[in-house]
């Protein structure tokens, strides 16, 4: 019931802000049209780097998925500033510009809520030959709170940019023998204790899906981990666990610093600095305050577990479409087993 009632509110309050101004739809390309967060969005990341930020219900509609929010309008708008300041522009200061113009997906899917939805998880979920990236559960984002934006969000955006690069220059196929035989399209999520994969010589559950997502998830944790987060890894993996990860993290290195001229410890350095830069940042354009309804649905806690309960019922449909695209990647899906595993409530 409270879920039922906070999706309509989200739904009703986007619909409203859309609504006075028909020619604010993302068909509508003349410059007169947008408001002044499409004109911000058209510098910054049109022009920049040819991404198109997608935040409306009609992108959602595009995608045919039923079980969808949009994301509140002023959640979109911290979170383009954001992931601009922590995201694009730390690999720009790290690797160049050109390298992300280049390399950049074409498309940013934002998303209020989450939802396994058949159709959904499996289009969403992927990174589709390097053309998009979806986030889930952007009504919930605190831009004061970094542990949480690199848990819902960065973690699952250095994800997917990673499978983007490897898509145009894969990673050193040695790789894949570290751990050949503990690799579970299948039933990785059953290794639920963090000594039941660390100590297979993974970093994540979700590690132990797949070569790739091994490597993958490796990369993006390396980059959106604390220290402490790291470490309890490590020391939960015992010595054959961590002699494992200790090869695996010298090949990511190795094939990040050669093939991308990255290195991984400057990238986690630039990272952790405009995270914590985030926190001073003014995040709305005065431009923008008009366009923000006054009756901003306050998302909280018990919205969130409404959520969760709702994505308990489907697990196994998530699970059952997993494990029938080994091939394809499922953080999504994984990152959403996850927060339910670990807030076992
Ligand atoms: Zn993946």
């Amino acid at each position: 019931m409270l879920l039922a009632g906070f999706l309509t509110a989200g739904m009703l309050s986007s619909c409203s802000e859309d609504a006075p101004d028909t020619s604010n739809s993302i068909f509508n390309t003349t410059s007169e049209a947008k408001n002044g967060f499409d004109k911000w969005l058209q510098k910054n990341y049109v022009n920049a780097y040819n991404i198109d930020y997608k935040y409306r219900m009609d992108d959602i509609e595009l995608d045919h998925s039923k079980n969808l929010t949009p994301a509140e309008l002023k959640k979109s708008m911290q979170l383009a500033k954001v992931i601009k300041h922590v995201w694009l522009e730390a690999y720009v200061e790290v690797a160049g510009v050109d390298f992300m113009r280049k390399h950049a997906p074409g498309i940013l899917l934002v998303l209020g809520s989450a939802s396994w939805n058949e159709e959904g998880t499996i289009t969403l979920g992927t990174a589709e030959g390097g053309l998009k990236i979806t986030l889930y559960m952007v009504n919930w984002l605190d831009p004061n709170n970094v542990a949480d934006m690199n848990h819902y969000f960065f973690k699952t955006m250095h994800h997917e940019f990673t499978h983007i690069l490897q898509q145009d220059i894969n990673y050193p196929q040695e790789y894949n023998l570290i751990s050949a035989s503990d690799y579970r399209p299948s039933g990785w999520n059953n290794r639920r204790a963090i000594t039941d994969y660390a100590t297979l010589g993974f970093i994540t559950s979700y590690a132990g899906h797949s070569a790739v997502e091994d490597i993958t998830e490796l990369t993006c944790c390396y980059v959106t981990f604390t220290d402490e987060q790291w470490n309890a890894v490590f020391t939960a993996a015992g010595d054959e666990g961590r002699a494992k990860l200790n090869r695996k993290v010298a090949i990511m290195k190795q094939y990040m610093k050669t093939v991308w001229k990255i290195d991984m410890d400057e990238l986690k350095q630039v990272v952790r600095r405009r995270m914590n830069e985030v926190k001073q940042m003014n995040l709305l354009e005065p431009s923008w305050m008009p366009l923000i309804s006054k009756q901003t649905p306050v998302i909280g806690n018990a919205a969130l577990q409404q959520l969760k309960n709702e994505l308990r019922l489907q697990w196994n449909d998530a699970l059952k479409n997993i494990e029938a695209h080994p091939h394809r990647c499922h953080v999504h899906d994984a990152n959403l087993i996850n927060i339910l595993q670990l807030n076992n409530e």
